[in-house]
């Protein structure tokens, strides 16, 4: 699962064997949980 880096805005991938989340570009440590990007198509008829 993504995250992202409220600091830097860098995707980040979380390891779940380190006991703490923390962004490795930076070291912030709050982090957002990226969605994957749903796309609702309408149709235009
Ligand atoms: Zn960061």
């Amino acid at each position: 699962m993504g995250y992202k880096c409220s600091r830097c805005k860098r995707i980040v991938e979380i390891d779940y064997q380190y006991s703490g989340i923390r962004c490795p570009y930076c070291g912030h440590r709050i982090l957002l949980k990226e969605r994957p990007v749903i796309v609702k198509r309408v149709k235009a008829e």
